[in-house]
């Protein structure tokens, strides 16, 4: 091979090696990083504000359901369908009174969980889905709650909202708990756009707000929402700590 064969070879191989690098940098680029559209960007920076005023508004917050045990919370949280969470707290005494522990409940009979939890309303398919979830969890889990979303969700009358819940509370995962004033709250301030649907709503959050800050975001959702915007008198915007960047979408 001549001197002037050999330089052209190399260059070749250059040429194919640069193209091929930035082939992998358009890949790990359009894989790192999917286009932010200028509206979106917007969102991002009006949750992250929100999250930040609604941090100082209600610093200290919980679950509202109370429990001390995983397991109870998974009871709570499907008893709280349609239901207050102060009348869960009082009707889970009653509860845990004459079945102390999660094997005796899982050995209750349907008719007798029904009969104390009926308060909460929709009893028979209430104390169904508690019967079966309590009878897997010994069965399948050895008495333990699952510390995984899709295992979560296949327990009986465990939905997304509850299975975010407990991932959040029991486990301090992220976790973006898609209840009643989420879905009011997050259409009002302009978050979301019209989106009713828990999961499309849930969806819309996890590109809006860091993850470290979903679950406790949640819960001040629902201070605020009890508190100030309201859902059945007029919203008081006027005392709202986002009374200046909320976009009062419906309002
Ligand atoms: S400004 Fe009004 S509508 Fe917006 S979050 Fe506050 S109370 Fe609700």
């Amino acid at each position: 091979m001549t001197s002037e064969s050999l330089k052209t070879t190399d260059t070749n191989k250059k040429t194919e090696k640069k193209k091929s690098a930035k082939k992998e940098t358009v890949k790990k680029k359009s894989g790192k990083k999917p286009r932010v559209t200028k509206a979106e960007k917007e969102k991002q920076q009006l949750a992250l504000a929100i999250v930040n005023r609604l941090k100082e508004a209600y610093p200290d917050v919980d679950c509202t359901l109370e429990y001390d045990q995983a397991w109870k919370l998974l009871v709570s949280v499907r008893l709280a369908a349609q239901c207050t969470d102060a009348r869960v707290n009082v009707v889970v005494q009653d509860l845990y009174a004459k079945y102390p522990t999660q094997a005796a409940l899982a050995e209750a009979s349907v008719e007798d969980i029904e009969a104390i939890v009926r308060p909460c309303g929709l009893g028979p398919s209430k104390a169904r889905d508690i019967s079966a979830c309590m009878k897997i969890l010994q069965e399948e889990h050895g008495g333990q709650v699952p510390d995984n979303f899709d295992a979560l969700l296949k327990l009986p009358g465990v939905g997304r909202k509850s299975a975010n819940l407990i991932m959040g509370d029991v486990f301090g995962q992220p976790a973006i708990v898609t209840d009643t004033h989420c879905i009011r709250l997050v259409n009002r301030m302009g978050l979301v756009d019209g989106i009713k649907e828990p999961k499309k709503v849930e969806m819309a959050l996890w590109n809006l707000i860091p993850p470290e800050e979903g679950n406790d975001f949640c819960h001040r959702l629902v201070e605020h929402g009890r508190a100030v915007c309201t859902a059945r008198t007029k919203p008081y915007c006027e005392k709202c700590c986002i009374n200046d960047i909320c976009k009062r979408n419906g309002i």
